[in-house]
């Protein structure tokens, strides 16, 4: 595994360990290199999703590009990292269950809200707000940017 640090591919696991209630495997990385430290999780992957975007463009699903708005949007949260990758996990698994390898991003956005609001309510209407705009646009770089509060905390 490359370090994201200095990009040497020599990297040692320290520590492995289930997580997310035993769907993934969460694994401490060391790298000798630049003495970096991160981490990476193995989870099981049923199959290779592709988003549709609304301008009929394809992309390959991104686990870690939801994982990131979503991280984002419940930001200073009272809510367990725990239990938001449970969250995440749980998107995967229900886009990955839809029955077309194919989902359009709207569906995406609708499934992400939809667990949200279950979670937190301010998280909820961070994502949703921002999202709305985006509809049409599925820009994600641009969408991840006005997600990010702008408190000036963040
Ligand atoms: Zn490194």
């Amino acid at each position: 595994m490359r370090c994201p640090f200095c990009g040497n591919i020599d990297t040692q696991v320290k520590d492995s360990r289930p997580a997310e209630d035993n769907v993934a495997i969460r694994r401490r990385r060391f790298c000798p290199a630049c003495a970096g430290r991160f981490t990476t999780y193995e989870r099981v992957q049923l199959r290779d999703l592709v988003v549709i975007k609304s301008n009929g463009r394809r992309e390959d699903f991104d686990r870690d590009k939801l994982s990131r708005s979503i991280r984002i949007a419940m930001q200073k949260r009272p809510v367990e990292p725990e239990r938001i990758d449970q969250m995440i996990s749980g998107i995967v698994r229900r886009l990955e269950s839809m029955g077309d390898t194919d989902i359009a991003s709207k569906v995406i956005g609708e499934i992400v809200m939809e667990a949200l609001a279950r979670i937190d309510t301010v998280g909820y209407v961070r994502f949703a707000s921002v999202y709305k705009n985006f509809q049409a646009a599925d820009d994600f770089d641009r969408f991840v940017s006005e997600l990010r509060p702008a408190d000036g905390e963040g």
